[in-house]
């Protein structure tokens, strides 16, 4: 039986950074993944976006994360070269109701300390963004774009200058606890599995973290949150990209999503979305059929988008702890004041801003672990 001080189940953005943060105070340290290679999941599905933390609840995980993390972002994208763009965000409002909304986020944004939102009217927003249409905006200036794939490349190269290393292909199949550490089963295909025991174990395996949960013998599976599979479709733009900024509408008062807005991409690509679909399994299809919506939601802030302009990009599934109507979940991170089990951390729901709170989810999990009694 293999010995590793430190294993982490889930090679995505938010399993490295964990990783990444823990290497260099731990003996040794795995990654493992049921994919053959790193970010394969969730994290190779979403918008890239840096998001300001504008939205939150005050004193959420997300909130404090998010804040946290764009910061820390923006500093390691620097120091490491990763690819990043501070392009800004504007939240554009059509009517007396959707500027009321604009007051409302503001509020919420300086509850979380994200002061530097501007308030413009539509005389600057026409100036600014002469394709988008809208009464009134608030400006983020410190919301961006990053590239997600490289972001997670450099922190397994973080990972492997400190000794800890990758295993692809490892599908997490059972957990036991044996005394004061585990023993962990991963089925490497070809009807094998690698064996080995861990002292410390951390369970960020995204749409899979339920699953994995429930496999680990002596930990009370009622503490397990549900898990709802909640699909956003995006559309990608034909043509010349139009926008300057993100462009985002006024979020959907049910606070599912951000509503379909546009993203840019490091190549200048346009696309809209994420829109809101729960599904009851992991299917990434583009339905055309959602493509009339689109145009409806779009055409709001955008009217000049051409019939015949969007074709179905691609899917991302969001890990969500709420279902379809239910108040807004924060992230959960589950530690032994929670299950009584020292030496594991659960992370559930890492949904957005998860990419952008990376950096201060695997500082705040390897803070919890190295010491467990500050957050009893
Ligand atoms: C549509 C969409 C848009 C988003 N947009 C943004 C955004 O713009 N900005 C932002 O900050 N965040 C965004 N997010 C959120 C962000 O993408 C996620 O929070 C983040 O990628 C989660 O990373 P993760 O490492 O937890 O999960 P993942 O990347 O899914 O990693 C988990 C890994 O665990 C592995 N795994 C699962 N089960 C097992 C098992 N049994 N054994 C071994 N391995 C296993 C999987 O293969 C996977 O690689 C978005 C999410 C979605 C869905």
């Amino acid at each position: 039986l293999e010995i590793i001080d430190t294993c982490v189940i889930g090679g995505g953005v938010v399993g490295l950074a964990i990783a990444r943060s823990l290497a260099p105070v731990v003996n040794d340290l795995i990654v493992v993944d049921q994919a053959p290679h790193i970010g394969q999941g969730v994290s190779s599905r979403n918008s890239e976006v840096i998001h300001a933390g504008i939205y939150y609840p005050q004193d959420s995980l997300k909130a404090r994360f998010c804040v946290e993390g764009k910061q820390l972002l923006y500093e390691y994208c620097e120091s490491h070269k990763v690819s990043y763009q501070r392009c800004g965000k504007l939240i554009v409002a059509n009517g007396d109701d959707e500027e009321q909304a604009l007051a409302g986020i503001s509020a919420k944004a300086a509850a979380n300390d994200v002061e530097d939102l501007q308030h413009w009217g539509a005389k600057k927003l026409s100036e600014v963004e002469p394709a988008v249409a809208g009464t009134a905006a608030l400006y983020s200036p410190s919301t961006g774009i990053v590239s997600a794939h490289e972001l997670m490349a450099s922190y397994l190269g973080d990972v492997e200058a400190n000794g800890g290393f990758f295993a692809g292909s490892s599908r997490v199949v059972s957990i036991k606890i044996d005394g004061d550490g585990f023993v962990v089963e991963a089925d490497v295909g070809t009807g094998e599995s690698f064996l080995f025991r861990c002292r410390q174990l951390i369970n960020s395996a995204g749409l899979g973290a339920q699953q994995v949960a429930n496999t680990i013998d002596g930990y009370d599976k009622a503490m397990t949150p549900e898990l709802f599979f909640c699909k956003g479709n995006y559309f990608t733009l034909q043509g010349r990209n139009p926008f300057n900024h993100l462009i985002y509408p006024v979020p959907d008062p049910s606070g599912a999503g951000l509503g379909v807005h546009a993203t840019l991409d490091l190549g200048g690509q346009v696309k809209f979305g994420p829109d809101v679909e729960y599904q009851e399994s992991e299917d990434y299809s583009v339905s055309e059929a959602r493509c009339s919506e689109f145009y409806v939601a779009i055409r709001k802030y955008f009217p000049s988008l051409e019939d015949g302009a969007l074709v179905p990009g691609y899917a991302g599934i969001r890990p969500k702890l709420q279902g379809p109507g239910d108040p807004v979940r924060d992230f959960v991170v589950q530690t032994q004041s929670d299950h009584g089990i020292s030496g594991l951390v659960q992370l559930f729901g890492i949904e957005s801003p998860g990419l952008t709170s990376s950096l201060a989810i695997g500082q705040y999990v390897a803070d919890l672990l190295s010491e467990p009694e500050l957050h009893e």
